[in-house]
């Protein structure tokens, strides 16, 4: 069975003087997750609004600038729903900024609207962009010491996971994924140092961050585990707060220098090698506790061709818009990877495939909907996607080639279409 996926709305006001030129903006906002309403009267804007409060309130510089007053209104708004505050304006030029700053706008835009920042900084206003919590592998033997230590971080938000048998270190590195590992120091089958040494010896690894924690007083052994791979060293007992900021300051670290190892600069996704890590994980995971899971595998028709009418900046803005959506309406869990040029890959968990057909397809029709703009030309983009699904395929080649070989087809039969790969097929 799957879990259900559903989009949850924000929503967005709009008082401005001459909506009509954002009417259209309205649908695209839409796609993202986004409803609006637009309306030139200000009376309107407070009904709609004690409705649920919306998470954005955007106005025009131009209105402002001709009546005073209902600035202070808006201001009362912003103060009493706390909701952020957009200015938008023809004009980019120093003293508008000023004057929207003064007014107490948190953002500015500049006409025409920059479609992918203005739902860049929504998601963030929303929170719809913040990170995952920290994930912190705690290694002792000591049981109630590592449960300790991982209370005091799981109250400062982040997650753990305690193993007190060396032995399972791979397991939990692969599954688990930490972003730093706390590293006893003496336990039975063998020493923290001697661990850490280990795990830095695999090339994934050998950059996690680890933290030594023992009752080591002896300065010369804490310097000597440090010299073998060790960032730090703190000393049995330790402060809670002593202990949250140096786990939080290397796992901040950690997060960045992945950004950079693991996603695409462009879209932020995972990479192509990520992403078949993740397939590979997924695979035996579900393998052993016999569930299901599908694996999409999305490509742009004709890009080629909006490459060459709109530009490759246009292209370019197509595939962040085709990321953000996907952001959007999938879980949070989801896996969505970019898996080429203009090629995503998407590990849906716990959904069968004609329930992964089912979603892309509402994706699919949702993008296709998108307007996009080049100068005074409006066009929209569609994409083909094949997916297969786990247990029909059992391993990551054949549910990668079988994707490939559904989304071809897809391609083949007039783009524009999801294709389910069935048992039996070549
Ligand atoms: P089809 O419907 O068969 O997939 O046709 P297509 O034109 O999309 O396929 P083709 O593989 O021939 O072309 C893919 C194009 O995608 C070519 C390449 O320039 C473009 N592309 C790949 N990566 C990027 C990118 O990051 N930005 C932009 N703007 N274009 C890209
Ligand atoms: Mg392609
Ligand atoms: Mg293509």
């Amino acid at each position: 069975m799957s879990d259900s996926i559903s989009t949850c709305y924000d929503s967005v006001v709009f008082f401005l003087e001459k909506p009509e030129s954002l009417k259209r903006l309205s649908c695209q906002l839409e796609q993202f997750g986004y409803k609006s309403f637009i309306s030139t009267n200000f009376e309107e804007v407070l009904e709609f609004h004690e409705g649920s409060p919306p998470a954005a309130l955007v106005t025009d510089m131009g209105l402002f600038e001709r009546d005073p007053g209902v600035m202070q209104k808006i201001s009362e708004l912003r103060e009493r729903y706390s909701l952020s505050l957009f200015f938008i304006s023809d004009s980019g030029d120093f003293s508008t900024r000023l004057c929207a700053i003064r007014a107490g706008g948190d953002y500015f835009f500049t006409i025409p609207l920059d479609l992918t920042e203005l739902i860049d900084t929504l998601d963030r206003v929303t929170g719809k962009k913040e990170h995952s919590p920290y994930r912190v592998l705690v290694v002792d033997d000591e049981e109630k010491m590592a449960l300790y230590h991982s209370l005091v971080l799981q109250k400062s938000g982040m997650e753990t996971l305690i193993i007190t048998n060396p032995e399972k270190i791979f397991s939990s590195l692969v599954e688990f994924r930490p972003d730093l590992i706390l590293m006893d120091m003496y336990m039975p089958m063998c020493t923290g140092v001697e661990l850490a040494r280990l795990i830095r010896q695999m090339k994934a690894y050998h950059s996690i961050p680890i933290v030594y924690l023992s009752a080591e007083r002896d300065l010369n052994k804490q310097l000597e585990a440090m010299k073998t791979g060790g960032d730090d060293f703190l000393t049995k007992p330790v402060e809670p707060e002593h202990l949250v900021s140096s786990v939080t300051t290397r796992a901040k670290r950690m997060r960045t220098l992945r950004m950079l190892m693991e996603r695409d600069s462009m879209t932020g996704l995972l990479n192509h090698r990520r992403l078949k890590e993740e397939l590979d994980i997924v695979v035996s995971r579900y393998g052993r506790e016999e569930k299901e899971f599908s694996f999409v595998m999305i490509d742009l028709d004709h890009f080629k061709s909006v490459n060459d009418r709109f530009g490759h900046a246009s292209g370019d803005t197509v595939i962040v818009s085709l990321t953000r959506l996907l952001q959007q309406r999938l879980r949070k869990s989801d896996i969505v990877g970019r898996y080429g040029g203009e090629e995503f890959g998407i590990i849906l968990y716990n959904t069968d495939g004609h329930t992964a057909k089912d979603i892309i397809d509402s994706i699919r029709e949702g993008f296709s909907r998108i307007i996009f703009s080049k100068e005074e030309t409006d066009f929209t983009v569609t994409f083909s996607a094949g997916i297969a699904s786990f247990p029909v395929y059992q391993n990551t080649g054949s549910l990668i080639s079988h994707a490939d070989n559904a989304l071809y087809r897809a391609k083949k039969l007039g783009r524009n279409r999801v294709i389910l790969a069935q048992a039996g097929e070549y």
